[in-house]
């Protein structure tokens, strides 16, 4: 995207607020103020500290992500992994093997890297002081208002203008509420685990470079590396019938995990036993949004489709979002931008939804499972990459 597409309109957008430092608050940021927009962070956190584990950067993701600059920032952090594959719980047979590593770059142009959300945070941060983007931490948006002239938020202490907002504030987006009352989060029935182990704690079976999903009864698991193999990621998913949190922050117990995966493949249980630290949280559904944005603010991210992690596409869409958002205010005045945004990312987020939701039926081996899982999932794998 050159700074030379830039056509200046009347009502185009100069001043932007962004509520949220995640990873789509970052990346909206630093695309815009690399196109020559003025752009404020605010950020409810007092410290960009190391939380988060693994995520999966497909290469559409990874596309925006060289757009912008810092792929080559991130190089150092990332795994390639060589294979995705979906593999028996107990026996480890696979069900599905489907090249990664050098293939998926030649056929869609970039790369499929495991990175740690710290790693890829901290990278964008970086990106975006340089090109000039304020971060104001510990500043919490507690409302918003608009006019014909200004958007404004409303901070414990004081009260910012802009031209427009966009609402990067994930999962829990104040702004989402804000502009459209509480969306009550429906409880899927299922809770997942996570933790990173170090790889030279594991003792026994050692895991394959590769994505894998673990499909069991009623619950699976997924392993990678991360941090160039120095690190194993996983997310272990169970059906459980009743859990209120959805905090990335909230401990689980080690052992109790352990209890739950006795007797699956010994890949699985030797990354458990290394494990001494795991997080524990619920799995919510919620409502595709009746619109994204208002005059004057916009939404983006988890903020407006929140999506179960079954097809690790939580960052990359959210990173997609910020692209297409990017280029449309580039071009157009701000309120033409909105439309344009949300007809083009509502209908694929929408349906990236939906099929991370099927996803969990499939891999928890509900109904005749053996030779749908298999065509679902190569459809799956594939078709989301290629943009
Ligand atoms: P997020 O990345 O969730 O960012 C939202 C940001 O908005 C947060 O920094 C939050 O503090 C801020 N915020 C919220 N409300 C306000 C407010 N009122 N005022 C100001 N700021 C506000 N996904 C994974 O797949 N693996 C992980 O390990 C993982 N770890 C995570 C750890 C944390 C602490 C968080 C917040 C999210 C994590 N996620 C993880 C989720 C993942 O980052 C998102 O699903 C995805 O990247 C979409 O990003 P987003 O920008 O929409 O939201």
């Amino acid at each position: 995207m050159s700074k030379e597409n830039t056509v200046a309109h009347f009502d185009q957008a100069k001043h932007v607020i962004v509520v949220g430092a995640g990873i789509g608050g970052l990346t909206v940021a630093l695309g815009l103020a690399k196109q020559g927009f003025h752009v404020r962070i605010f950020e409810q956190t007092s410290a960009l500290s190391e939380v988060g584990a693994g995520l999966q950067l497909s290469p559409n993701a990874m596309k925006v992500l060289r757009e912008f600059g810092i792929k080559d920032r991130l190089e150092s952090h990332a795994f390639t992994p060589q294979k995705a594959c979906i593999r028996d719980y107990h026996s480890g047979r696979y069900y599905l093997e489907a090249p990664l590593g050098k293939h998926i770059e030649q056929r869609y142009g970039a790369p499929y890297w495991h990175i740690h959300r710290a790693d890829l945070h901290k990278e964008l941060v970086q990106a975006c002081y340089s090109a000039g983007v304020e971060i104001e931490l510990d500043h919490k948006v507690l409302g918003y208002r608009e006019d014909h002239k200004n958007a404004t938020v409303l901070l414990e202490n004081s009260t910012e203008h802009a031209d427009i907002v966009i609402g990067a504030d994930g999962i829990h987006s104040k702004m989402r509420e804000l502009m459209l009352g509480v969306q009550a989060p429906i409880f899927t029935g299922q809770v997942a685990w996570r933790g990173t182990v170090p790889a030279a704690a594991i003792k026994g079976t050692m895991m394959e470079p590769n994505a894998t999903v673990w499909a069991g009864p009623n619950k699976h698991l997924v392993t990678y590396y991360l941090r160039g193999g120095e690190w194993v990621n996983f997310i272990a998913v169970e059906e459980r019938a009743e859990w209120r949190s959805e905090s990335w922050r909230e401990a689980g117990d080690v052992e109790e995990l352990r209890s739950k995966f006795v007797g699956w493949h010994p890949e699985v249980t030797s990354v458990l036993e290394a494990c001494d630290e795991t997080f524990l949280w619920a799995l919510n559904g919620r409502p595709t949004l009746p619109k994204w944005h208002d005059e004057r603010l916009v939404l983006l991210g988890d903020a407006c489709h929140p999506m179960l992690p079954f097809m690790a596409q939580g960052a990359a869409m959210a990173i997609e979002d910020a692209f297409v958002l990017v280029t449309t205010l580039t071009k157009y005045p701000f309120k033409d931008a909105f439309e344009k945004y949300e007809s083009v990312r509502k209908p694929r987020a929408t349906a990236v939804q939906r099929q991370s939701r099927d996803n969990a039926a499939l891999y928890h081996m509900h109904g005749g499972w053996e030779g749908r899982l298999k065509l679902k999932a190569l459809g799956v794998a594939s078709k989301y990459f290629s943009r």
